[in-house]
């Protein structure tokens, strides 16, 4: 199965998590926390669409300023997506400069706020000097925060000894072409076939698609191609939890959303024998993630945020996290 989704680990397991999702054959990308981010391109900046941070702790957080410069003269808005008090923190950074010369710029930037039973949503222009515009606040009665014809993301809300937002990703559902089915039709490929998946995900099922047939073009409505053409399988779930306490409570949160995913991105902060300090400080073992990736069933495993102290022990966290229960 062709993945919709290509997350990557941007610097690796040690350093500040940051995980940049591709979504493939859009041109554009998601960003999951916001630290150091130097191993990204500038083309690979100016796609992210929207930037989920778990909490403002600086490891986490650092990066957006770099975002703001490679992205300033874009059209695109950018989504920024966090927990309480995200809202004052983005506009501080913001407000750090000064903004005298962007009066013709288009960039936007929304903030959303995660909060228990509300998102906060606050748009603000560079056009503006970046001062809020409006506000509003819409009712949260599930985990749902983003939803596009392309993916949908999940949040809840973790304890790190504050709020730490739990993010998953999902694609609604995933569209495989059966290659049998297209030679035995008479169907060649191209371009419509990703007219015809674009038509799929918009719910545009009686629209007519130009076909390339051996026999020339000819149109066919979607959902009798579907009929033809598609198995539909259940879609990528990928899964971004760092800096939470080892609880009940949150691995309950985190299955609420994150059961049974395809990948799980999982902080391995420290080694077991610390697990006094890693329950103080809010932060998981690396035996710890492991018993949660297991809970949750995932499929596999990819542990990050390795403390510094641990940075010549790497493979003794590695073990550890595959340890069995
Ligand atoms: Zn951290
Ligand atoms: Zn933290």
């Amino acid at each position: 199965m062709r993945p919709s989704f290509l997350p990557k680990l941007v610097n690796g397991d040690l350093f500040d998590p940051v995980v940049y999702v591709r979504v493939l054959n859009e041109r554009k990308a998601l960003m999951f926390d916001c630290g150091h981010i130097h191993g990204l391109a500038n083309r690979e900046i100016l796609q992210v669409e929207s930037i989920f941070i778990s909490h403002p702790h600086m490891d986490h957080f650092v990066g957006l300023d770099h975002v703001l410069r490679i992205i300033l003269h874009r059209q695109m808005p950018l989504n920024v997506f966090g927990p309480e008090g995200i809202t004052d923190k983005v506009l501080a950074k913001l407000h750090a400069y000064t903004w005298n010369l962007t009066q013709t710029y288009a960039l936007e930037i929304i903030i959303h706020e995660i909060l228990p039973d509300l998102i906060v949503v606050t748009r603000t222009r560079a056009s503006n000097g970046f001062e809020p515009e409006s506000r509003e606040s819409v009712d949260r009665k599930n985990p749902l925060i983003a939803v596009s014809s392309r993916y949908s993301v999940e949040a809840v809300i973790l304890d790190h000894n504050i709020p730490c937002l739990g993010f998953v990703l999902k694609e609604p559902f995933h569209i495989n072409i059966r290659p049998d089915m297209l030679e035995l039709h008479g169907f060649v490929t191209g371009p419509w076939l990703g007219r015809f998946k674009e038509l799929i995900l918009a719910g545009k099922l009686d629209t007519l698609v130009n076909v390339k047939t051996v026999m020339g073009e000819r149109k066919f409505r979607v959902s009798e191609l579907m009929d033809a053409l598609v198995l539909i399988n259940a879609g990528q779930k990928i899964a971004y939890f760092t800096d939470l306490r080892y609880s009940p409570a949150n691995l309950e949160s985190m299955q609420e959303i994150a059961d049974g995913c395809d990948i799980l991105f999982i902080e391995t902060f420290y080694l077991h024998e610390l697990k006094d300090d890693a329950f103080a400080r809010a932060h998981l073992t690396a035996y710890q993630a492991g018993e949660f990736a297991r809970k949750l069933k995932a499929r596999q495993i990819i542990p990050m945020h390795i403390s510094p102290r641990y940075h010549h022990r790497v493979e003794e966290i590695l073990n550890e996290v595959r340890r069995p229960g």
